[in-house]
Parts: structure tokens; sequence; C-alpha cells
């Protein structure tokens, strides 16, 4: 049984939607997260991007990472909200952030990565897989 993932941003112009179960969950603490999510890492909940459904239209802000790849990170033009992202390496997934979600209480992080980039004042769970420089450790 999978639970319905539902969310959007703040002011309601982006809604979004699946019943696919998460594909993964993680904290990502690479700069690009940081400064897109304005504080110590981003929060991503893989699903795959066939099974979701979206009312609106984010924009978009594309960064290329350290290893060449893009990664179009998605907000409402309206209130700002991070809402959604798209990797280039990976295009049959899309990445929710968890606080978008109704119910934020369905994420639970495996893993935290870009460990390496991650500031003093960002504290973390000792439960979570630590990846120093990415997914692939
Ligand atoms: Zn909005
Ligand atoms: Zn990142």
């Amino acid at each position: 049984m999978s639970q319905n993932i539902v969310g959007g941003c703040a002011c309601g112009a982006i809604r979004c939607e699946t019943d696919a179960a998460p594909v993964a969950m993680l904290n990502c603490h690479c700069r690009d997260c940081q400064r897109a999510s304005g504080s110590g890492y981003a929060t991503i909940l893989v699903v795959p991007k066939a099974t979701v459904r979206i009312r609106g239209e984010p924009r978009y802000y594309k960064t290329v990472g350290n290893a060449g790849r893009a990664v179009e990170r998605g907000f409402c033009a309206v209130c700002g909200s991070p809402v959604m992202s798209k990797l280039e390496r990976l295009p049959d997934i899309l990445v929710l952030t968890a606080a978008s979600l109704d119910d934020p209480s369905l994420y639970k992080p495996a893993m935290d990565t870009f460990t390496n980039s991650a500031w003093h004042w960002d504290a973390m769970t000792a439960e979570t897989k630590k990846l120093p420089k990415g997914t692939t450790g």
C-alpha cells in the first residue's frame, strides 16, 4: 500500500500529486542545494516522473553540478517556494521537496549527501548514511 504524495507551493499556484511510492529520500548538502533552499541542505524525495500529476507551471533555474550534470530546480514564480527538481542524468525521475508536501512527515531520509560541504550549524541525525562527496560516496 502506497500513500498518496500530495503537495505544492505556499500560494497554491502549483500542486502536484503521485500515488507512486518514493524511490529514494535524502538530504543534499551541496552548495547549489544550499543556495536553492536558503538553508543547510535540500530535502530530496525522488518519485517516478511519469506518475506525477502537476497543476501550475514552475519556473526552473538550471545549475551544472560538479560532475557536469545539469539540475533544474523548480520554484513557484509567485511565492518562491522550491517545489521540484529535474535531473539531466535521471530523466525519468522528479524530485519533490519535503516541506512542499501537505504531510511532510512522509519524508524519511536514508542518506545525507555532499556532507563535505555541510556547515557547523547544520546538525545531522546519526541514523542516516553519510556520503561526503555525493551519491556515489
Ligand atoms: Zn506559489
Ligand atoms: Zn545538492
